[in-house]
């Protein structure tokens, strides 16, 4: 299959295959994930926020859209893919 037939929720799953999804290792933070794609690095916010362009500027306005990263933090959050990482470490270290 080529790459622009996929759908969005194989898109969200090959994310979760090539461990592009990480989980904030923070209570605080429980449903915050750094998506990992493969134009950029996205910070996700469940249920529905994305910083990727598509998001901001297509879904915003649709409410029943969603990007493929949301999905995928979504798939993250049911099964337990995601790496979890030390968010304060990611930050502070740059
Ligand atoms: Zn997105």
């Amino acid at each position: 299959m080529k790459q622009n037939e996929q759908t969005e929720t194989e898109k969200a799953m090959d994310l979760l295959k090539d461990r592009g999804v990480l989980k904030f290792d923070d209570f605080e933070l429980e449903n915050h994930y750094r998506v990992i794609g493969k134009t950029g690095e996205y910070l996700v916010v469940l249920p529905k926020f994305c910083t990727c362009d598509h998001f901001v500027f297509r879904c915003l306005k649709t409410p029943e859209k969603v990007c493929y990263h949301i999905l995928a933090a979504k798939f993250a959050r049911n099964i337990p893919l995601a790496d979890k990482e030390k968010w304060n470490e990611l930050i502070f270290s740059k």
